[in-house]
């Protein structure tokens, strides 16, 4: 197409659910191929959008329209296949295109460029270990980031290094700084390194038993086409094992491989595994990473040099050239959902990017999503199983304890401590499972019955008391541990209900001649904290974790034979449709902790509902069992995945305002055979941070006509004049009601 006819058609970042078509620029000679990031005026701001494609000056007028005013890729920055990915997904989840583009994007390419001055920091020579010592934690942590190169003050900042820090290593000599001028555009990494293979000096790990042979030879053999593997086995099978046999045949056809885990499954240790095996070029894709590291591993995957990437929810995004397996590890887990903004399924996206690929997706996981199995039902995806522990390992034995009948000290009962201190003679390892940080979960007082709430949220505010401090676990409030009531003066406070402080406080003094580790998001608040926090318990002494979710995966201790968990019930008793799964896989994931290797594992769930039918299957650990009765409740009530499910969230600051809006799309809907919409109704905490949220669900028997609507609401709602501070949102697949 030549200039003087073409335009172009961009994808703006801006809430507007459509592409915008630009000119070429005037003086410029070549047109910027699909997929190169263009600087446009857009209103009043200049800001960066992407080529989706180039259109023919003849389907309109382009007399109209403004030119881009600079290319800023000399090769584009996606390739067909990310714009092809990023154009179903806007679609799919009903997003402002130039939004899911942009995220496609290292945040560096996303920024606009201009000739700012930025400070860059630098380590200068060497150090005695006696001046190391004698440095604060800060400043060691510091000097390791900057040993490694030169850092930005806004990389170090998001690496949670102050200004004040780095001046104190100023003025020590250690460090210097200097003014660099940033670059206007960020082009290619000039030098593809080629990347390190030492393929033939890696372990070859174990002799694999006949399921697994059969799971990666079936894959394998499906190499170089599209297709879904559900790997069905439970904890400890070997499908660990089996990823690395894939990602191995993968890396031998010259391909790539991603494979994902859960936000709090990527651990050192997995890590570590996995490069022990496949060698050094195993690269980490996580939240904790800075800008500059981050398009360090976009280019580095770009350019084929990272051959295997591990990573979170948004490394799906990654610009892989040449996949040839996508593994999705744990794919029931939730955090595979981004919950706010654009909110997409990296395990569905997934599943879209293998066929567009055509490489095999494998989703794993013990517990599989009623979703995942209910596509292998339709034969859309394969079934393929792994039925027994790898090597000696044998499943563990599942008990409950009825907590009616016997009397707890801080959310332990007496059977589950006798459990836990026969488990420490033995010399073993025990894990309690509470899914509540803090002290507790409630602070009432005794006299009048008055309980802590948070000012902002539809909650209770948790005691936190070794920093003397009441927290909200929704939004950022915090206050001083009051040793009063504030409504009768009373001074009998009570700090009612377990939470891993606690338990962990208890058991300490239970056992005060063994370790016991308190691990959640207050205590390991790195992964590499999480790491330093376990590494007693890896080196195999006796010892008891408490801990919540965080325990749950990516870990393996081979002692650990003993777990008791606190507050088996919470799941078991909620409302909302996907609580008994989730719930069921919770609870199976972590028994699977217990007896991992030679030694038995026994588990105790501490309920008050122990005639419950469901604990009574996860007793027998029959996943399948569990399966197919929550599928045929879906059925019975059309619910996802026996329907299709969309929620339209409202939030403003105040319900009505939320309610009305929600009131006017309700107008701008066609009532339809097989389509109903249930709403608006308040979300299952209704004020969150400040503010009042309604949601609508629209269900379906048929994918088809749930998009038609949601396309034509999202018009609707975008035509509306609404209050500037309401905010909407379109949630396709969600993963609750509420
Ligand atoms: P999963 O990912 O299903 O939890 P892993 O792959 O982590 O299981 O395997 C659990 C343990 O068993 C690991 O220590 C692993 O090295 C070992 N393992 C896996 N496959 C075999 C096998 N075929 N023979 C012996 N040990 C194995
Ligand atoms: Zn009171
Ligand atoms: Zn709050």
């Amino acid at each position: 197409m030549s200039l003087s006819t073409a335009i172009l058609e961009v994808a703006v970042p801006c809430p507007l659910r459509r592409y915008f078509d630009y000119l070429p620029a005037k003086d410029s000679g070549e047109l910027p191929a699909p997929g190169s990031r263009v600087l446009i005026q857009f209103g009043r701001q200049q800001c960066v959008g992407i080529v989706r494609r180039h259109k023919s000056a003849t389907e309109l007028d382009p007399g109209q329209l403004r030119p881009i005013r600079q290319c800023l890729d000399q090769q584009p920055s996606l390739s067909a296949a990310v714009i092809e990915l990023c154009e179903w997904a806007a679609a799919y989840y009903h997003h402002p295109p130039g939004d899911v583009f942009s995220q496609a994007l290292s945040p560096r390419l996303r920024q606009t460029p201009s000739r700012r001055e930025v400070n860059y920091w630098r380590y200068d020579g060497e150090m005695s270990s006696a001046e190391r010592q004698a440095l604060g934690k800060q400043q060691k942590t510091a000097l390791t980031e900057l040993a490694q190169g030169a850092l930005s003050q806004s990389d170090l900042k998001q690496l949670g290094i102050g200004t004040d820090t780095l001046k104190r290593l100023e003025q020590r000599g250690l460090v210097s700084r200097e003014t660099r001028r940033e670059t206007a555009v960020y082009s290619d990494d000039p030098t593809p390194q080629p990347s390190v293979s030492t393929a033939s000096t890696l372990p070859t790990g174990p002799h694999l038993n006949e399921e697994q042979v059969q799971a990666v030879g079936t894959i394998s053999e499906n190499m170089g086409q599209a297709g879904v593997f559900c790997l069905k086995g439970i904890t400890g099978s070997g499908k660990t094992e089996v990823y690395i046999r894939l990602i191995q045949e993968a890396l031998r056809r010259g391909k790539q491989a991603l494979m994902l885990v859960p936000e709090i499954g990527l651990t050192p240790q997995t890590l570590q595994r996995l490069r022990d095996r496949l060698g050094a070029d195993v690269a980490a894709s996580h939240s904790g990473m800075t800008d500059t590291q981050r398009l360090k591993l976009w280019r580095d995957v770009r350019s084929g040099r990272v051959k295997v990437v591990v990573g979170t929810r948004h490394a799906v995004w990654l610009p892989l050239s040449n996949p040839g397996l996508i593994v999705v590890d744990e794919e029931h887990d939730a955090s595979y959902k981004q919950q706010d903004g654009f909110r997409f399924s990296a395990r569905d996206v997934a599943v879209k990017r293998g066929q567009q690929h055509q490489c095999p997706v494998v989703l794993g996981s013990a517990t599989p999503s009623l979703e995942t199995l209910y596509n292998c039902e339709q034969q859309r995806y394969r079934l393929l199983h792994l039925r027994q522990r790898a090597g000696a390992a044998k499943p563990p034995h599942l008990q409950t304890v009825d907590l009616r009948e016997d009397a707890e000290a801080e959310g332990i009962s007496n059977q589950a401590r006798d459990a836990l201190e026969q488990t420490l003679a033995r010399g073993e390892q025990a894990m309690v499972f509470i899914n509540r940080r803090g002290f507790a979960p409630i602070l009432q007082c005794n006299s009048c019955g008055w309980i802590a709430e948070c000012g902002r949220c539809d909650a209770r505010l948790t005691v936190h008391k070794a920093q003397a401090q009441l927290r909200c676990h929704h939004c950022e409030f915090s206050q001083r541990l009051p040793q009063q009531c504030p409504r009768c003066d009373e001074t009998r406070l009570e700090y009612r209900g377990p939470g891993t402080e606690k338990v962990a406080g208890y058991l300490q003094q239970c056992f005060p001649d063994y370790p016991v580790v308190k691990v959640d998001r207050d205590s390991a608040t790195s992964s590499g904290r999480l790491d330093q926090l376990l590494q007693p318990f890896r080196e195999g002494n006796p010892g008891v974790l408490v801990g919540t979710q965080m325990l749950a995966k990516g870990h393996h201790f081979s002692a650990l034979t003993t777990v008791v968990t606190v507050d088996t019930d919470a799941g078991l008793l909620s409302s909302d449709f996907r609580a008994a799964e989730r719930s069921a896989q919770l609870l199976l994931q972590v028994s699977g902790r217990a007896g991992r290797a030679e030694k038995p594992g026994r588990v105790y769930l501490q309920t008050r509902c122990a005639d419950h039918p469901l604990l009574a299957q996860i007793i027998e650990q029959d996943y399948d069992l569990i399966a197919r009765t929550l599928l045929d409740d879906r059925r019975r009530f059309r619910l996802p995945p026996l329907s299709y499910a969309a929620a339209l969230r409202a939030d403003a600051d105040s319900l009505e305002k939320a309610e009305q809006f929600l009131w006017r799309l309700k107008q701008a809907f066609t009532p339809q055979e097989g389509l109903t919409w249930t709403g608006p109704l308040p979300a299952a905490m209704a004020r969150r941070a400040g503010r009042y949220r309604s949601v609508v669900l629209i269900t379906a028997r048929e994918r088809r006509p749930l998009h038609w609507a949601l396309k034509h609401l999202v018009n609707c709602a975008e035509d509306l004049k609404t209050p500037s501070d309401l905010r909407w949102a379109v949630d396709v697949d969600p993963i609750d009601f509420s």
